[in-house]
């Protein structure tokens, strides 16, 4: 019998309600003949009230503790799910991440899955429990919780379904798909029924916060299919899986959507004396803080003095301003920064090899007056840096100028 690993978000299980309708969801798949394996987040907006308690009792708390404090929210949706499927005559029983075998590594809050022990999960298969499993979180080499960093339930799903060669993985979600552009903010916005992995990766990683970055990733290295569905309803939702669609071949639909990123701001090195080496004197010490970094732009040296700006979240500005000042004085310059920015991007595996998409986005841009601070480009992908308040408008702009409502993507 097929393994499928379904997921359900923080939104699919709020309340006590949306459990329940949870389980009878599940109830019908196992009853359908599938090996279930049930990945749950935390209970609506609970992880984001847990991280507000722990700033109210101290100032700076511990990553241990906070991950400590952060995995209680998934393992009480897991208690709570299976006992609702108990209450519907359901064999299941629930796992926290260690429980599961999850094997992690790395850093408190931004763990990394290294191994995945499937015996027990297997065992209770075999038994036709269903199982259901935290999502987020597992175990580290001193027994201690870690997680995943925000967001991960959509990757611990992956994980499992790579690991137990699960037939797919089902992420059930607010949405009913992967749209075009964020539905909430572009009503127009259009359900895109199948997307290439490389397309959604990209979306993903620039913004887009149906999926997990990590969770896409994962699926196209170890070739799981996901299908992304609205958990309210029955519909067919989004399939990720390398396009088969022959029909089109070379005239097929060139940009899969406009995505865009809220948590960004800019820093900026000024009139720093450049040279080989420069560039690893600015941003190791921001590698060993752990901090990343996205666009990086960097300007011709006039006079051997150059400037380079890069962007990071916003939780590592100041940290980042603070670590690259030293470097910049030490260099002769200056940091500035800004904070309250955001991204825009257009992707599309489409774009490769067709010129004009840039040119076109900036003339958007322009048109509507807003300002571009930085430009950031590949084969599938444009992105300009500009003043978050302006981003929902540029996205509804780009959405519009790029014709993407109209189009049968
Ligand atoms: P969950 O709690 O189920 O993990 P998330 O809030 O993480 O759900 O992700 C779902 C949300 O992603 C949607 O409510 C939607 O606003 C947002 N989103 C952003 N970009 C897109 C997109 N291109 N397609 C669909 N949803 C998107
Ligand atoms: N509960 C965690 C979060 O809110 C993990 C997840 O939902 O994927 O980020
Ligand atoms: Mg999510």
């Amino acid at each position: 019998m097929g393994i499928v690993v379904q997921k359900y978000g923080g939104s699919s299980v709020a309340t006590a309600e949306h459990i329940k309708a949870v389980a009878e969801r599940v109830e019908k798949a196992h009853e359908g003949g599938l090996d279930l394996v049930v990945v749950v987040s935390a209970m609506g907006k609970t992880t984001d009230r847990l991280l507000a308690l722990a700033g109210e009792v101290a100032k700076d708390p511990s990553p241990r503790e906070i991950d400590q404090l952060l995995s209680t929210g998934e393992r009480q949706s897991v208690a709570l799910l299976a006992m609702a499927l108990h209450d519907r005559g359901v064999e299941a029983t629930s796992l926290s991440g260690p429980q599961a075998g999850m094997r992690i590594t790395g850093r408190h809050g931004s763990g990394v899955i290294s191994e995945i022990q499937t015996e027990r999960m297997r065992q209770l298969l075999r038994e036709g429990h269903v199982v259901i499993v935290a999502g987020f979180q597992g175990m580290n080499a001193l027994g201690d919780v870690i997680t995943l960093g925000r967001g991960g339930s959509d990757t611990t799903a992956v994980a499992l379904a790579a690991s137990l060669h699960a037939d797919r993985c089902e992420i059930y979600t607010d949405v009913d798909g992967i749209y075009t552009a964020d539905p909430r903010i572009v009503p127009a916005a259009r359900r895109i029924p199948m997307i290439s992995p490389a397309e959604i990766a990209e979306m993903a990683w620039r913004g887009a916060k149906v999926m997990h970055p990590r969770a896409v990733e994962l699926g196209a290295l170890y070739s799981v299919e996901i299908h992304v569905r609205s958990s309210f309803d029955e519909g067919p939702g989004t399939v990720i899986r390398e396009g088969k669609d022959l029909e089109h071949l070379e005239t097929r639909e060139t940009l899969a959507g406009i995505v865009h990123d809220l948590d960004v701001s800019r820093v900026a090195l000024t009139g720093i004396k450049t040279g080989p080496g420069t560039l690893s004197r600015v941003f190791a010490p921001l590698a060993q803080a752990g901090i990343s970094v996205d666009v990086i732009v960097e300007s011709a040296p006039k006079e051997g003095a150059a400037d380079v700006a890069f962007t990071v979240r916003r939780a590592d500005f100041a940290e980042a301003r603070r670590l690259t000042g030293k470097v910049a004085s030490s260099l002769g310059g200056q940091v500035e920064g800004e904070e309250n920015l955001g991204k825009i991007s257009v992707v599309g595996t489409g774009m490769l090899n067709r010129p004009g998409y840039a040119a076109r986005m900036f003339d958007a841009l322009g048109r509507a007056g807003i300002p571009i601070r930085m430009v950031s480009t590949s084969e599938i992908q444009v992105t300009c840096v500009i003043p978050a308040e302006r981003v929902e408008e540029a996205v509804r702009r780009l959405h519009e100028d790029f014709e993407l409502e109209e189009r049968d993507v």
